[in-house]
């Protein structure tokens, strides 16, 4: 194990995961350092904490390596190609992140750790996972980039039997000796690519979960990249490559035969070649991106050896978070769909796949994307398109391009009142029996704080549409 006793410890950045880390540090005997790269308010307030403990704490000085550091604790969003860490590494310092720290300290004895990654679909399917382990009876928790921080579930006074942990790729980035019970890569598409590089170092960070897995590496059958990424891991000897799929299963598979999810990996009767889950109508909403995060859920709770009758009643007791594909209200005959959390166009491409005819609510800020393959792929299930946010002319320019003949408004706003106007602007286009989706494709903090606010106010047009008639 690590001596942290006496140690000089640079933590590099204030915020949910510096703070706390640097605590625990320093409770642990180690010399801390933490240093910041902003000075503004929030940050004073952190460091007056901090320093009132005897932490050191350097604010707008995110970049120097403190003299003397042995070791860096880093917040897993600070980019690897920043400076401090190019010191550190002149300097042979090793850099972990808060999942690393957390696996150091107590990982493997606190808790085997069911993992999840992906660009899309992470929270929900870890929720679905945690809420299978809890049918199963199992002390559990979703973990990670969501509700309790890994520090908090390896170090708190809860015991848990087994964790249901989501990774995004950064937090993978800096956890080099993480070894999961199982995990799952649940598809990969680019994103994030000016913090990794490239799309082969984002696919490298994410592959790094299946490394050291000890019973399963759960993959997409219909995304072979993520496959591949199996193929290429270091795994415990026995440790099988176990596929989902929205089609029939092969051995080893996970998938769906007439609306039922049917697991051909973790058979319990030998008499059989297939054991029955659950049905599609059990997985809430039953869209086809949805019933994916619940076959790499179920995979990943059947690895640890949970019996199929928990994989249905988990699946049956989950309700998704807001803003993911959440039915809003019909009105006048047509269903007003929120997917505020679809910010990128991998995530907006799942949910058009999930309904017709549509009148797509799109826009925002387009973080580099390119809209062609998703405005191609769903041209023939829109009615229309209410185009909103600050890079609204690259879908129109796509929509132009791949769908001529679908209608578009084009709103010229981007203050908030301008949702309202565009859900009426949808009621227009819409007839009864289409499905109003906002799936913007795009972040929004071009007219919103956050995803959440985005679809609040969706909600609130809709409301006021219903209110209306
Ligand atoms: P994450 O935690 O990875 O951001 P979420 O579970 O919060 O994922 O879902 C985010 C959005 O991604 C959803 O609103 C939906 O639009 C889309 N999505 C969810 N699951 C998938 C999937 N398996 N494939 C593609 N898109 C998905």
């Amino acid at each position: 194990p690590f001596a942290f006793q006496g140690k000089h410890i640079t933590v590099a950045g204030l915020g949910v995961s510096g703070v706390p880390a640097a605590k625990v540090l320093h409770g642990l005997g180690a010399i801390v350092t933490v240093v910041n790269d902003g000075a503004d308010e929030r940050a004073r307030a952190q460091a007056a904490e901090l320093e009132a403990l005897g932490i050191t704490v350097r604010l707008g000085d995110g970049d120097t390596l403190p003299e003397g550091s042995e070791l860096i604790v880093t917040a897993p969003g600070w980019k690897p190609d920043k400076p401090l860490f190019a010191a550190a590494e002149r300097a042979g310092v090793p850099v972990w992140g808060d999942v690393e720290l957390a696996w150091r300290l107590r990982g493997p004895d606190a808790a085997p750790w069911l993992a999840v990654t992906g660009t899309n679909g992470k929270t929900t399917t870890v929720q679905m996972l945690a809420s299978i382990l809890e049918a199963a009876g199992l002390r559990t928790a979703a973990v990670g980039n969501i509700g309790v921080s890994l520090l908090d579930a390896v170090l708190g006074e809860e015991r848990y039997d087994v964790l249901a942990v989501e990774l995004s790729s950064y937090q993978l980035h800096w956890a080099p000796s993480l070894r999961a019970h199982s995990a799952a890569v649940l598809n990969l598409a680019p994103d994030h690519l000016d913090w990794h590089g490239s799309m082969e170092a984002y696919a490298a960070d994410k592959g790094r979960i299946y490394e050291g897995n000890h019973v399963a590496c759960v993959y997409n059958v219909a995304d072979k990249a993520t496959e591949d990424l199996v193929r290429e891991a270091d795994v415990e000897e026995g440790c099988r490559a176990v596929g989902f799929t929205l089609g029939t299963p092969a051995p080893s598979q996970l998938g769906v035969v007439e609306g039922i999810l049917v697991d051909r990996a973790f058979v319990e009767d030998r008499q059989k070649n297939a054991q029955e889950l659950a049905e599609v109508a059990d997985v809430n909403p039953p869209a086809p991106h949805n019933i994916a995060n619940a076959l790499a859920a179920a995979a990943l709770a059947r690895a640890y050896g949970v019996p199929a009758k928990a994989v249905r009643d988990g699946l049956r007791a989950f309700t998704p978070d807001a803003h993911r594909i959440a039915h809003v209200a019909d009105v006048d005959g047509v269903a007003y769909v929120d997917d505020s959390k679809a910010t990128n166009t991998h995530a907006a491409e799942a949910s058009l796949a999930a309904y017709e005819p549509i009148v797509w609510i799109a826009g925002g800020l387009a973080k580099g994307a390119v809209f062609d393959e998703l405005v191609a792929k769903s041209a023939r299930r829109l009615r229309g398109a209410v185009l909103i946010g600050a890079d609204r002319a690259l879908i129109r320019e796509a929509l132009a391009r791949h769908a001529p003949e679908v209608p578009v408004v084009d709103l010229d706003r981007t203050d908030t009142g301008a949702m309202l106007q565009a859900v009426q602007e949808a009621r227009r286009l819409a007839q009864p029996g289409d499905t109003v989706l906002l799936a913007p494709a795009c972040a929004s903090m071009d007219m919103f704080t956050n995803y959440n606010k985005r679809g609040d106010a969706f909600a609130e047009a809709v409301r006021e549409l219903g209110a209306g008639t």
